[in-house]
């Protein structure tokens, strides 16, 4: 279904292309290396809302290209080598989060960003080494991400993106107190985008605690064939 879903609109050219966007060469090199050429929905809606950096509460579901609507923007961004880590991924399993690191390595040409990945049931000693020698991005599982923040070897205060992915899939795993826990240690100033399929209270919580004012992005229905 995903993928006649995505086809359907690739091949009709309803939604705007990548090179439309105001993305720079080498992110555009990228993007086209990945074989990606028109916007999903939601792409196209959050990469356009990113030009002005609000927060946004997107209710999008799995499957539909929403890693790359954040990730784009994050990349385009976030293009040279950097002291501190400046956006952190949050996704509720090993798979996810893997997977999300998997698609920025793919989109990202050259030596910077550079992300790694964080996830429990992995050694802590390959994951230390790796915050060490420095990355821009890191992408990780509730969990691992806040034992990494107590051990003191990850540092959010200077982050500038902080993606929570999967809100209905982190609140049924019972990582919302985690999550709260993460937030906290998080610069306060960061953009902040949730992405979540509905809109239960306790994500509605963290957005109000969190995110200040927000935008609620809404996933259009697949447009109905002619
Ligand atoms: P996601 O919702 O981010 O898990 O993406 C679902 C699938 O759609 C992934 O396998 C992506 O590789 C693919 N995908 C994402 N964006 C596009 C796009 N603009 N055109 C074609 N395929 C895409």
């Amino acid at each position: 279904v995903l993928w006649s879903y995505l086809d359907n609109f690739n091949y009709k050219g309803i939604y705007m292309k990548f090179s439309e966007f105001n993305l720079d060469s080498k992110l555009l090199d990228g993007i086209q290396s990945t074989g990606y050429e028109n916007c999903t929905p939601v792409q196209e809606k959050v990469i356009a809302e990113s030009a002005d950096g609000s927060d946004l509460y997107v209710q999008s579901q799995t499957g539909t290209g929403k890693t790359a609507a954040f990730g784009l923007p994050i990349i385009q961004n976030i293009h040279e080598k950097c002291e501190n880590v400046q956006a952190l991924i949050l996704e509720p399993t090993r798979e996810l989060a893997m997977q999300t690191c998997t698609e920025f390595q793919s989109f990202t040409q050259g030596a910077y960003p550079r992300t790694t990945v964080l996830y429990g049931g992995a050694s802590y000693s390959t994951q230390i080494k790796d915050l060490k020698s420095g990355c821009e991005i890191v992408v990780g599982t509730p969990g691992r991400v806040k034992d990494h923040i107590e051990k003191k070897t990850l540092d959010l205060s200077k982050i500038k993106y902080f993606i929570l992915d999967e809100g209905d899939e982190m609140l049924d795993m019972g990582f919302i107190e985690d999550i709260e826990e993460i937030f906290k240690h998080a610069n306060p100033d960061c953009r902040i985008l949730l992405f979540s399929t509905t809109m239960p209270s306790p994500i509605l919580k963290i957005a109000s605690e969190f995110m200040g004012e927000y935008e609620i992005i809404e996933e259009e229905k697949r447009p109905e064939e002619p």
